[in-house]
């Protein structure tokens, strides 16, 4: 799979790309730094739709707009977070992931404005054919790629989760989402409801309440949501006293560490961690907040646990800046919305912080030796590959961790594959299905969005390879050190699939 070339260089499109990377966010321009250090000498473009790098962290523009990981682990495990705030606002993240881009050479490597529409895979040549959407008229660009590195994140950009409710088109007020939010709105002075209880409201709340006359948060049920310092004092101790890489990895395996431990109590102890934590937000509202509003039924991490930096969001409550109120919308009308409770809630400004719409593999349709490829019907190699669908692998993170750790993972082993497949002389990998091993959904969680998706997504399996395990020890050994050639990947010359 070897083309020299030298680092840096435009590869023409027409000439097949030794790889293939889909999309110039947090985890493609990681991906391609790591394909850059460690595979010297492969031809790769990386193909992004939008016009900016960045992904997540270019596209959402709302009021406060922040990581709810620290920067230590949600950063590269390449590149130190030097910056003193450990919850790092999206500016900040994006200048982060575009100074990696540029000082590694990548963004010369980058077509914008390309949107991958369709892979084609032939065994016979060993080789996928890709056709992207560019310009204005939506023109078609085939691109040629011997491996495939989807890094396109799990959402959709074109449109978020958002339903409609009765009575909406008489609101005389603005409605508005958080992934397409309108630069020129004003809220100041203004009555504004949040519809959501996630990362984003719990974001928006305290940020709109800065200005806005009244901001309230509605939601259907509580999220577990948990205060946490926005700088690390031991971060900047390290910092004080050791060279910034040094620093750097000693505090992100003080994290890895300190959070996979909450994460094992919290599973293996759930109603102690529930009380611990409903008590910690309880402390923090003070008596006038009902902390009924942030009592989940669930268990902690059945779904994502939300983070507030420096608890923000219960300051906001506790002054009454902000308030929270827990019911069902039963209709909009002119001035606002009308709970099922009776209770009306005015407002100038309404917005739908009700979440994503989750996509697989960028939207793109795929097809393998010209058959349609469900990635629904797959079955995920250690959370990175998809049966049936060779040369390629596909970037999902944690959700119960920084994604960047599982992305890392991810990238160092595309180099590891790529190498071990050069070494061997080998065209062909693929992971096919095995026999004995029950499909398990991709996600444990039960958030809606993450049920809605449920059948977009591939599957797990009951057994190794084939497990998703949200723990990046348990990966870190399976991944970085598992055996490329482990008896369940096949390798082949061109021709067919092995
Ligand atoms: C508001 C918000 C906050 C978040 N906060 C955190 C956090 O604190 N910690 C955490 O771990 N995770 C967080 N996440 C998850 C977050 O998406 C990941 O952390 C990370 O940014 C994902 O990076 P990515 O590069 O894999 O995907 P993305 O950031 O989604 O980037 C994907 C890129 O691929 C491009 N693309 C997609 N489809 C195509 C196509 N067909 N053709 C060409 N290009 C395509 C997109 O345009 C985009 O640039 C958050 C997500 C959101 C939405």
């Amino acid at each position: 799979m070897h083309t020299p070339t030298s680092r840096g260089e435009d590869p023409p499109l027409d000439a097949p790309l030794d790889v293939l990377i889909v999309g110039a966010g947090l985890s493609g321009i990681g991906a391609a730094a790591m394909l850059q250090e460690r595979c010297p000498g492969k031809r790769y473009a990386i193909l992004e739709a939008r016009a900016a790098i960045g992904g997540t962290w270019d596209l959402f523009r709302y009021p406060g707009i922040r990581s709810d990981s620290d920067m230590y682990t949600l950063g590269y495990g390449f590149k130190p977070w030097v910056d003193a705030k450990a919850i790092a606002d999206g500016p900040a993240i994006r200048a982060y992931i575009r100074e990696t881009a540029h000082s590694r050479g990548i963004d010369r490597h980058i077509r914008f404005g390309h949107k991958l529409v369709r892979a084609s895979w032939s065994s016979k040549e060993a080789l996928w054919t890709v056709e992207a959407e560019s310009g204005e008229d939506r023109a078609i660009r085939t691109i040629r790629t011997r491996f495939l590195h989807m890094c396109s994140g799990y959402y959709s950009y074109d449109h978020a989760y958002r339903p409609h409710f009765e009575g909406e088109e008489a609101f005389r007020g603005r409605i508005v989402q958080p992934q397409f939010w309108p630069q020129d709105l004003d809220y100041a002075g203004k009555r504004v409801v949040v519809i959501g209880s996630g990362a984003t409201a719990v974001t928006l709340v305290p940020a709109m309440a800065q200005t806005a006359a009244q901001v309230t948060m509605l939601q259907r049920s509580p999220t577990y949501v948990v205060s946490r310092p926005s700088e690390y004092r031991f971060a900047h101790r390290m910092q004080r006293r050791l060279p910034a890489g040094l620093a750097y990895w000693a505090t992100r395996w003080r994290v890895i560490a300190e959070s996979m431990l909450l994460y094992r109590i919290a599973r293996g102890k759930p109603e102690l961690v529930k009380k611990k934590i409903v008590q910690m937000a309880a402390h923090q509202l003070g008596p006038d907040v009902d902390v009924a509003h942030f009592t989940p039924d669930y268990k902690p991490w059945d779904q994502r646990v939300c983070v507030v930096p420096d608890g923000d969001l219960f300051t906001a409550l506790r002054r009454g800046q902000a308030e929270v109120v827990t019911g069902h919308i039963a209709r909009f009308t002119a001035n606002g919305i009308v709970l099922q409770s009776g209770r009306v809630l005015e407002a100038d400004v309404v917005v739908m912080a009700t979440g994503l719409s989750l996509s697989v593999l960028g939207g793109a349709q795929v097809t393998v030796d010209g058959k349609p490829y469900a990635p629904n019907e797959a079955m995920a190699y250690k959370g990175m590959m998809l049966s049936d669908m060779p040369n390629s692998v596909m970037t999902f993170g944690y959700t119960n961790a920084s994604w960047t750790l599982k992305a890392d993972l991810t990238a160092a082993w595309v180099c590891r594959l790529l190498n071990y497949m050069d070494r061997s002389g080998q065209a062909i990998a693929v992971v096919r299905p095995e026999a004995g091993v029950a499909p398990e959904p991709f996600l444990s969680f039960t958030s809606g969005y993450v049920q809605r998706a449920a059948s977009l997504l591939p599957k797990q399996g009951s057994r190794r390879p084939w497990q998703v395990y949200q723990n990046y020890l348990q990966d870190m050994f399976t991944i970085r050190f598992g055996r490329i050639a482990d008896g369940v990947m096949r390798f082949g010359p061109k021709g067919s699939l092995p």
